[in-house]
């Protein structure tokens, strides 16, 4: 009765990961427990997991052909365009899809490269055929991941001009080059060939310019804005909760999820750790988490 903040499944988002590549499921090594789905296995994932509660996912492809110009993101038949109608038609899960191009890319940068760097511009208008492909696939929201200038106004207004005004976008805003990614970039198979992503993801020693660049994203029409990682991140979460007041999401990133669970999995942690890791999420302030642990928490709660 006293308690403050609570896990509650409608507030747990289950990210996903399929891939065209797989003929059946693949485990994720980095991540266990997790595997990669494919467009034939994944009505039956889904069955299971709205069975343990699980209420909305976050979608991530793995195209069979990737390229220069990552074009495989914005097909009519791409990976995540099919996972979107599956999940639509199959179920009455919220369905999200993560927007980006490292997935897609052959050098696994989350843009359009001009020499070694990304090209700003030239990214945003593929990002805005993203969105406008995955509104036509019926998603009930995007969010936009790869923190390029100007990303969220420019979707906005592509999905305006296409009729989408009422999908909502939700903006990995303050997105830390973070080491916690790790696992996930086994999973989605998106490490760069070169270089890293810190001329476009931010410094983990800062935290006023998260805010900068949250306020930037709402003032560009984000309808959520999201802070990631979390665990590591906790301040940035409750900062933005004191200073704006947009919903907030926190994804609690791969490398978040693979400590707890190899340590749970080892014993040497109690499965209690599980909960009190993303309810301190909670308490921070966030309003939603994006975790790997959406189907065990919505499970046994
Ligand atoms: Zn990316």
């Amino acid at each position: 009765m006293i308690a403050e903040s609570h896990i509650d499944p409608n507030k747990l988002i289950m990210p996903i990961f399929v891939d065209e590549t797989a003929k059946k499921p693949v485990p994720v090594q980095s991540m266990p427990g997790i595997y990669r789905q494919t467009v034939e296995s994944l009505p039956d994932y889904l069955g299971q997991l709205v069975e343990s509660g699980v209420k909305s996912i976050l979608l991530f492809g793995i195209p069979s052909e990737k390229d220069e110009k990552g074009t495989s993101a914005y097909q009519e038949d791409g990976i995540v365009q099919e996972s979107i109608r599956i999940a639509r038609k199959e179920s009455k899960l919220t369905v999200i899809a993560d927007l980006c191009m490292c997935e897609y890319t052959s050098h696994g940068h989350c843009g359009i490269l001009n020499g070694e760097d990304v090209d700003n511009d030239s990214t945003l208008e593929s990002y805005g055929m993203i969105a406008q492909s995955y509104a036509k696939s019926g998603v009930h929201m995007v969010a936009p991941s790869g923190m390029m200038d100007g990303q969220v106004g420019f979707i906005r207004e592509s999905l305006d001009r296409s009729g989408f005004h009422n999908i909502p976008i939700m903006a990995y805003s303050a997105k830390y080059a973070s080491a916690m990614y790790g696992p996930f970039r086994n999973a989605a198979d998106s490490t760069p060939s070169f270089g890293d992503r810190r001329t476009y993801q931010m410094d983990p020693r800062n935290s006023r310019e998260a805010m900068v660049e949250i306020a930037h994203d709402l003032n560009e029409g984000a309808d959520i804005i999201m802070v990631k990682p979390a665990l590591p991140y906790l301040d940035i979460i409750s900062k933005a909760r004191e200073s704006f007041d947009a919903p907030i999401a926190a994804y609690s990133v791969s490398g978040e999820y693979t400590m707890i669970k190899m340590a749970v999995d080892q014993g040497f942690l109690a499965p209690s750790a599980i909960d009190e890791s993303i309810n301190s999420i909670f308490r921070a302030g966030a309003d939603m988490v994006i975790t790997y642990f959406a189907e065990y928490l919505s499970k046994n709660l």
